[in-house]
């Protein structure tokens, strides 16, 4: 061992006992950061394929089919079984239950068929919103009954991570003080309880674009969101090495009446996290929240691009800005698969090279591709 690495070692000993009763060994917290790590790879995002039946259900509406199990399995095996080179791009597929127990048309597990292409399986644990009583249309989150149990179970199914989406509102009145604190706490005790059964947790609090406010009263709210939630992780003893982070990029509300530049979104969203996430983070993976394909490619471009220092890694983790081109493509035809899974790989590949800040637009967009995916008030 050389004498540096020897140094360092003896100060992360210290370092890593700040507290009498460690809720983690050290083993537990070697797996869940290089799970961490291994997903956010530079090039790498998370493809979230966890919608609910219901969600699932709009979606294929819009191209005429009907939301059956086969239905959702069908379009799901599309996504799963592209090519493996896809984990250049992808480095981990959020599940719905449902989907982590259906198989591939060859008759593959569908954890299995994703693991094999050496990309990381995570899998929605939380049970939606409910309505947080005396305030103004505000939620929590709930599922924390019966957590730990589940994820014990998910994880012998092949998960290593999990996502737990809290949402908050902007509005004159919103978030209130109660939703803000409500859901910091919900998402730290269910980052907890996920680090204790070996998943990582994806901590996701989704503050809504509905609304008409700017660029800078979205920066306020996300830096007075992102600070309660660490200082929550950090009150439940998360180790922050070993979880995710899924935000909204700072842009300005859907009805606002002026107009951003993806460089203006970008340094109001590095600003707002360099204010409020630890560099202990491994990665900060957004939500494309409604923005088109290309809108939600072109702003993380520019996020990478900004050139204010930024310790972790800032990619995506898109449900509708990585399927809108690949469901339009597919529009429930059988002979349309191989054009859905093209563009699928399109925008994977074009997100990856914006998680790298190196993406260029060609100025052509498809009209799949350029339309606004905003549904108000959304629900998952
Ligand atoms: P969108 O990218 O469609 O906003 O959703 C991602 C997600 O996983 C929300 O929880």
């Amino acid at each position: 061992m050389s004498r540096e690495l020897g140094k360092f070692l003896y100060l992360l000993g210290p370092a890593t006992m700040t507290h009498p009763f460690s809720p983690l060994t050290m083993e537990q917290k070697k797996e869940l950061s290089s799970n961490a790590q291994h997903i956010v790879e530079k090039g790498k995002g998370i493809l979230a394929a966890d919608e609910s039946v219901g969600t699932m259900g709009n979606r294929l509406k819009k191209i005429n089919v009907e939301n059956t199990e086969e239905n959702r399995r069908f379009f799901r095996d599309i996504l799963f079984s592209v090519y493996p080179s896809i984990c250049e791009n992808i480095g981990g597929v959020i599940f719905f239950h449902e989907t982590l127990y259906q198989k591939s048309k060859t008759g593959k597990l569908f954890p299995e068929l994703i693991k094999e292409k050496g990309i990381v399986v995570g899998i929605k644990v939380d049970k939606g919103t409910v309505p947080l009583a005396g305030t103004d249309g505000e939620t929590t989150t709930q599922g924390l009954d019966g957590l730990a149990e589940r994820c014990a179970q998910y994880k012998k199914e092949g998960a290593d991570f999990a996502k737990w989406r809290c949402v908050l509102k902007i509005s004159d009145a919103t978030p209130s003080t109660l939703a803000i604190q409500e859901n910091a706490n919900v998402l730290a005790r269910y980052a907890s309880i996920c680090q204790q059964n070996g998943l990582v947790p994806i901590v996701e609090p989704e503050i809504l674009p509905d609304g008409d406010h700017d660029l800078q009263r979205c920066q306020y709210v996300t830096e007075k969101v992102l600070a309660a939630v660490y200082k929550a992780l950090n009150d439940h003893h998360v180790y922050l090495e070993g979880t995710l982070l899924k935000p909204n990029m700072v842009t300005p509300g859907q009805a606002c009446s002026k107009r951003y530049t993806p460089e203006e979104i970008g340094i109001a969203t590095v600003t707002a996290l360099r204010r409020t996430v630890p560099a202990a983070v491994p990665g900060i993976c957004f939500l494309s929240g409604g923005q088109s394909e290309e809108e939600a490619s072109l702003n993380l471009n520019a996020i990478n691009q900004c050139l204010l220092p930024k310790p972790w890694k800032l990619t995506f983790s898109y449900g509708r800005a990585l399927q809108a081109s690949a469901l339009s493509a597919w529009y429930g035809k059988p002979e349309n698969v191989k054009a859905s899974q093209e563009a699928f790989v399109k925008r994977a590949k074009i997100n990856s090279l914006a998680s790298k800040g190196e993406y260029m637009a060609s100025g052509v967009t498809d009209s799949a591709a350029a339309q606004s995916l905003f549904t108000a008030s959304y629900a998952y």
